[in-house]
């Protein structure tokens, strides 16, 4: 019989799973998970953590039972054997495999600073850390700092503020979002959170982290010799690939495990999907960290461990909420490009779209607009050219904006 091991019980293990039933697979099928939870939505952790809504599972618990999967919590995979076809767990259990896939995720990148383990400096990215962060801020009347001005930690600052929270966020950069934004929604986005009262630095060099009076952290220092006083630092520098078990095996890694476009590794019979992977861009590989990746590669290896046919490649995209800003981002910021702006951004629902210099467009980034996003992403899957004029004029039907 076929049996499928999944390693890594997150978004793309989880969703995997309900995807090999439901394309008929009909062996035994494991789930493995380092951590506690069945799979559940990572996105509320950033977004919800003050609510009550922060816990949201991606299935009931039954459901992997109602489909005959074989769910194991607490285990973590020390070891993979690619020529046994064997992966080793931690509680000793040995199992075989005939397909392996990979979907260990990523960790958050730490700051290898002084006084970066003091009680008080938190990162993101599971329910404990979301727990850990509500915790703090309940006792943060001096305030919230943010280091990283990212999705993760614009998010976190919304949600901060919308409860009255002091926030700062400390950008090392010149804006925020500079990695994954284009200079114009940065912009933007700043100006709005600034609006709301989020105190946001760029620029700054965050040197170290000192000690409050009751130990825990109290202060963060910048690179100027000055020092912000807080209660509670979250550190939101970016994630590291979980790709170990890949580097540790015959498995390529280049900062994220080598997959094609049926999410196959370098390694026979071996799949790797979500976060823990670069995927193939038309022009070399990438890591995309989404949801809508992390589903779009579940289903490439759904279809290619059952023998089922691969669909096109969505362009990427992915979502954030800040405040009432619903943002919705498709497509890919490269190479010389410019922006036109379309809606009035002082309304909140706007869209910036990237055209290359043929006008072609590669990128929006959009507001409250899921009629400009739909568009923008169309327009971007089908290659079309526009009039830049046109496509500025809100006046004007977005499908007369092709030429
Ligand atoms: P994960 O969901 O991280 O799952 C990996 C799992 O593997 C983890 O549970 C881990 O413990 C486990 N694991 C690792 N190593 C082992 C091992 N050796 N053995 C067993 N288990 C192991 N994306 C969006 O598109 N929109 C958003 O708004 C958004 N918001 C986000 C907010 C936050 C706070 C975070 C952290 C992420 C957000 N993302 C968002 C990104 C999205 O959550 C990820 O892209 C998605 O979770 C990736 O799924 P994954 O299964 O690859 O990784």
């Amino acid at each position: 019989e076929h049996a499928v091991v999944v390693v890594g019980a997150g978004h793309a293990g989880g969703t995997l799973v309900g995807l090999l039933r439901q394309s008929g697979h009909q062996g035994p099928i494991v789930l493995l998970g380092a951590e506690e939870h069945y799979p559940y939505h990572r996105p509320p952790l950033s977004k919800k953590f003050l609510g009550d809504a922060v816990r949201q599972l991606l299935r009931p618990e039954d459901f992997y039972e109602d489909i005959d999967v074989d769910v194991r919590l607490g285990v973590v995979v020390d070891s993979v054997d690619t020529a046994a076809r064997k992966v080793v767990c931690s509680d000793g259990v040995v199992l075989s495999y005939e397909s392996l896939v990979l979907a260990t995720g990523s960790r958050p990148r730490k700051l290898p600073l002084p006084g970066a383990e003091l009680p008080g400096v938190l990162t993101l990215r599971d329910l404990e850390d979301a727990y850990a962060l509500r915790d703090c801020l309940g006792r943060a009347d001096g305030g919230l700092v943010i280091v990283g001005g990212g999705y993760i930690g614009l998010e976190v600052a919304a949600e901060a503020r919308s409860h009255g929270l002091p926030v700062t966020v400390l950008e090392r950069e010149d804006r925020v979002l500079a990695r994954v934004a284009s200079a114009e929604f940065s912009a933007l986005l700043s100006t709005f959170h600034r609006s709301r009262g989020t105190n946001i630095r760029t620029a700054v060099d965050v040197t170290g982290f000192v000690a409050g009076q009751d130990g825990r952290v109290g202060g963060i220092e910048l690179s100027d010799g000055s020092t912000i006083a807080c209660d509670a630092v979250l550190v939101g520098v970016g994630a590291i690939p979980n790709d170990e078990l890949a580097i540790d095996t015959d498995i390529a890694s280049d900062g994220g495990i080598l997959v094609d476009a049926a999410g196959r590794t370098t390694a026979d019979h071996v799949y790797a999907i979500g976060d823990v992977t670069r995927r193939p861009t038309g022009d070399g590989h990438a890591r995309f960290e989404s949801i809508p990746s992390a589903v779009e590669q579940a289903r490439q290896v759904a279809a290619s461990i059952t023998g089922g046919g691969a669909s096109d490649a969505e362009v990427p995209w992915f979502w954030s909420d800040q405040f009432d800003l619903k943002l919705k981002i498709a497509g890919r910021l490269a190479g010389e490009t410019s922006a036109i702006v379309r809606g009035d951004p002082s309304t909140n629902k706007f869209a910036v779209f990237h055209v290359d210099r043929h006008n072609k467009v590669v990128a929006a980034e959009t507001a409250n607009a899921p009629a400009f996003f739909m568009a923008g992403k169309k327009f971007i899957t089908t290659g079309a050219v526009v009039d830049p004029s046109l496509l500025a004029d809100e006046t004007v039907d977005l499908r007369s904006c092709a030429v």
